[in-house]
This record gives C-alpha cells, sequence and structure tokens, in this order.
C-alpha cells in the first residue's frame, strides 16, 4: 500500500520506517511470511510517526517488531507402529508491554519460524486493538494432525506440554488454539500441565471445555465476532449481510461459525472449502452437514455431495474465489487470496471481504481490494473476537465465576463495535479515511508504543 507524500514530516518519517524494515529483512532471511506482516503493518504506520516524532526518537519500530523470546524445542513421541517420531515446537513471547503474551498454537505441516513470527507480531495489534490486557504471543508445532490416531493425538501433545508448560502461566503466557488445536487438544494440554505442575491454574490456556473452566462462546467467538464486525462495517454504508450472497472459504472452527452467524442475519452462504476443494451449493450451504463431517467426523469436505447431490464439488481451494458473491470471508489460512483471486472477486462485483483468517489476503491483493473500493476489514480486526473471547475466560477464571452465554455474546458483541470505531476513527485522524488497515494498525500499535514509552526502554 503506497501512502501519499506530501511534506518533510513523512518523508522522514517514510525513510525511518525504510531504515527500519531493512535492519529487520537482514535479521529475518528467508521468513517470508513475517516479512509481509511486518511491511503491512510499517507501511500504515509512517502517518503516525509524521505527526508524532516521538516514538521514532525512542525507535520504538526496531523494538517491537524484535520478539522479546522465541522459543524452539524438541517434541518427541511414539506412534502406533511404535517408532519414535519428532516434531518441532515453537514459542514467541513477542510483546508483554499490555499484559501476559496471549495467543494461539498452531499444529500445521506447513509451521516454522517465520510463520509463528507472523502469526505472533499480528497478535500483539489485535490484542491490543480488543481494549483488554493482553500482550502478543504465538506458538505451535510442525506437526500433521491429519490422518493421525486418537491415541498420537494425545501422545504428541502431551509431549508438546512436557516442555511448553516451563515457558507458561496465568500471568506468563496464555496459550489457546488455532488451526489444528481446538477443545481435544486443550485439553489434552490442560491435563498434562496439570500433572507436570500439580496446580489446576485455569487461567494457564483459553478455549478449555466449559465443564472445566473454559468460557461459553469462545467456540464460536472468532466467526461471530467476523461477522459482527463485517456488519457494522456494511452498516456504516447502508448495506447488510440480509438478502446478500456470501462466500466463506475454509470448514474450520472460524468458518463454521461464520456461516452460522451470516445465515441467521439472512444472508446466502453458497460455498465453503477445505484445503483439498471446494463445495457449491446455489441453495445455500447446509451448515448442519459441514458441521457434523468436520466437528464429529473428521471428513472432507468432498463428503457434502454424497448427502447432498445437486450441489457440486471443485478440486483446489482457491477456485473457490472464482464464484460471483457480494461478501467474501476468507476464514481457512495465509495468502489464500492473491492479487489474480482478488482481481477476479472484484470483477465479479464483491462490495465487501472481511478476514476471518490470519493474513488470508497477500499484499497485492489488499492493494487490489482499496484501489477499487472494496469495503475491507483486515483480520487483526475482524477476527479478533476469538482472542477477546479468551480474555474474557481469563477475566472469569481469575474470579471463579461463570458468565451466561447471553452476558457473553453481548460482550463480544459491544467489543466488535468498538475495534470497528476505534479503526474507521483512526484512519480518519491519520489522513486515510475509510481505510481500515491503517485504522487498526494505528490503533492498536498507539496502545502499545505509549504501554513501552512509559516502562522505559523494554
Ligand atoms: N488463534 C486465535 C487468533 O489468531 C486465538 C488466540 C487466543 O484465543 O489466544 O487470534
Amino acid at each position: 500500500m503506497e501512502l501519499v507524500m506530501n511534506s518533510e514530516e513523512m518523508k522522514a518519517a517514510q525513510d525511518y520506517v525504510n531504515n527500519v524494515y531493512e535492519t529487520v529483512k537482514k535479521r529475518n532471511p528467508n521468513e517470508d511470511e513475517f516479512l509481509q506482516a511486518v511491511k503491512e503493518i510499517f507501511q500504515s504506520l509512517v502517518p503516525v510517526f509524521a505527526k508524532s516524532p516521538k516514538y521514532m526518537e525512542h525507535n520504538i519500530l526496531e523494538r517491537i517488531v524484535e520478539p522479546e523470546r522465541l522459543i524452539t524445542f524438541r517434541i518427541p513421541w511414539v506412534d502406533d507402529q511404535g517408532k519414535v517420531q519428532v516434531n518441532r515446537g515453537f514459542r514467541v513471547q513477542f510483546s508483554s508491554a499490555i499484559g501476559p503474551y496471549k495467543g494461539g498454537l498452531r499444529f500445521h505441516p506447513t509451521v516454522n519460524a517465520s510463520i509463528i513470527k507472523f502469526l505472533g507480531f499480528e497478535q500483539i495489534f489485535k490484542n491490543a486493538l480488543t481494549g483488554q490486557a493482553i500482550g502478543g504471543g504465538k506458538g505451535g508445532s510442525d506437526f500433521n494432525p491429519r490422518g493421525k490416531s486418537e491415541g498420537e493425538v494425545m501422545r504428541f501433545t502431551q509431549s508438546f506440554m512436557t516442555e511448553l508448560c516451563k515457558y507458561i502461566g496465568p500471568d506468563t503466557d496464555v496459550p489457546a488454539g488455532d488451526i489444528g488445536v481446538g477443545a481435544r487438544e486443550i485439553g489434552y494440554m490442560f491435563g498434562q500441565y496439570k500433572r507436570l505442575t500439580g496446580r489446576f491454574d485455569a487461567g494457564v490456556l483459553t478455549g478449555k471445555g466449559v465443564g472445566y473452566g473454559g468460557s461459553l462462546v469462545r467456540t464460536e467467538a472468532t466467526g461471530y465476532g467476523t461477522v459482527y464486525f463485517v456488519e457494522e462495517m456494511l452498516r456504516d454504508q447502508g448495506l447488510t449481510f440480509s438478502g446478500s450472497t456470501v462466500v466463506i472459504s475454509g470448514s474450520g472452527n472460524v468458518s463454521i461459525y461464520a456461516i452460522d452467524k451470516a445465515q441467521e442475519y439472512g444472508a446466502k452462504v453458497l460455498a465453503c472449502s477445505d484445503s483439498d476443494g471446494y463445495i457449491y451449493d446455489e441453495n445455500g450451504i447446509c451448515l448442519d452437514t459441514v458441521k457434523r463431517l468436520k466437528e464429529v467426523e473428521r471428513a472432507r469436505i468432498s463428503d457434502y455431495v454424497k448427502e447432498h447431490p445437486h450441489a457440486q464439488y471443485f478440486e483446489g481451494s482457491t477456485g473457490i474465489w472464482t464464484i460471483p458473491c457480494d461478501i467474501a470471508l476468507p476464514c481457512a489460512t495465509q495468502n489464500e487470496i492473491n492479487e489474480q483471486s482478488a482481481k477476479t472477486l472484484v470483477a465479479n462485483g464483491v462490495k465487501a471481504v472481511g478476514e476471518g483468517a490470519n493474513m488470508p489476503s497477500t499484499l497485492e491483493a489488499i492493494d487490489v481490494f482499496l484501489e477499487n473500493r472494496v469495503l475491507f476489514a483486515p483480520g487483526k480486526a475482524a477476527n479478533a473476537g476469538g482472542v477477546a473471547v479468551s480474555a474474557l475466560e481469563m477475566a472469569q477464571n481469575s474470579s471463579r465465576v461463570s458468565w451466561s452465554f447471553e452476558k457473553v455474546d453481548r460482550k463480544l458483541k459491544h467489543i466488535m463495535k468498538d475495534i470497528y470505531r476505534n479503526s474507521i476513527n483512526a484512519a480518519e485522524e491519520y489522513g486515510y479515511p475509510g481505510n481500515l488497515v491503517v485504522g487498526s494498525n494505528v490503533a492498536g500499535f498507539l496502545r502499545v508504543a505509549d504501554a513501552m514509552i512509559m516502562q522505559g526502554v523494554v
């Protein structure tokens, strides 16, 4: 995204950003995803440095982009054949400026330092946007849960926690789920943490089962929150989900509850996907089928057409963006919308894009949306509902209470509205009206940067 250069202050700010970015590139060679996330955030902060040079004087950028700590570790475990397997584990403790490190764990074969650092870096700003006292962290492993038995998943997950438990705690670092880590894995991790420490530290993990300290609405929170955020953005322009056509990629936790809420709001959801391909159902997706296939049977989305023969299945997940729709919600994974897919969406008349996943649009795709005046809700604002309810789970755990579904849902809705308002106001104030990429990055950054300045050289 190119920002307009119109003053000496803007030139000085741009030079500062460019210089720090060059250092980051040298320090983190070959970490493409991390550099992509850094580039997007840095570029949107230029107007902040132009307006308030104090952030340059304190060299906040060079500090904030360096993780406070990056832990990598060996995870040995024994498979069902009795063979020893080894995976690599990560936890990046990126920023504790406004609260304990907070962020999910991802189990997926693509996980490496670059992926974990991009997720951890984004998490700092996302968490700050929620208005709650949570710092930024992320972790995971290159373990591939696909095709693994229950026993293998449990043994692996326990081994993962055997090492991770040394670095986490309710006031230190509080992991949760992400791709490949849901209620099952959180349960195994909580059990192992409890055995290793001898403590029932309810607040050490979020996304727990509701029967042992989990919060109602945590499961639904990311998908619901994305739809709440996008509805707010649409409403500002006199639009709504009701009566519109929607394409939602993925069929995991985020996607399922985004479909649920979009349907409740009166939209027709035409398609969803998994990493092998996508289904198109002109009557609107049957969510009960998707939920059973994915949450219970852990099957492939292609099985959907066996039960709904009028629907169609297509190999390859990115083809989903060729389906004409009013609203697109990428809820699968990073970089799932490239420049070409973005152009196709625009040519087919898309009015709004809301990111339920983390960084699903490439930098070029974002440019296409902004240049064509598509309403664009970036992930760190639109998908913040998940971590926001995690923070509500921590609050309930600390005070040993459980709130009703309605109460948590009401709080979630308020938080999403506040994130939208704060982001749109920041965009306006810093000279990019309507640009939520700038707005959300700036609003999140200011909260963290101000805390860092108050805490001295940390
Ligand atoms: N993995 C989710 C995210 O990307 C949730 C993290 C959490 O609840 O801590 O924000």
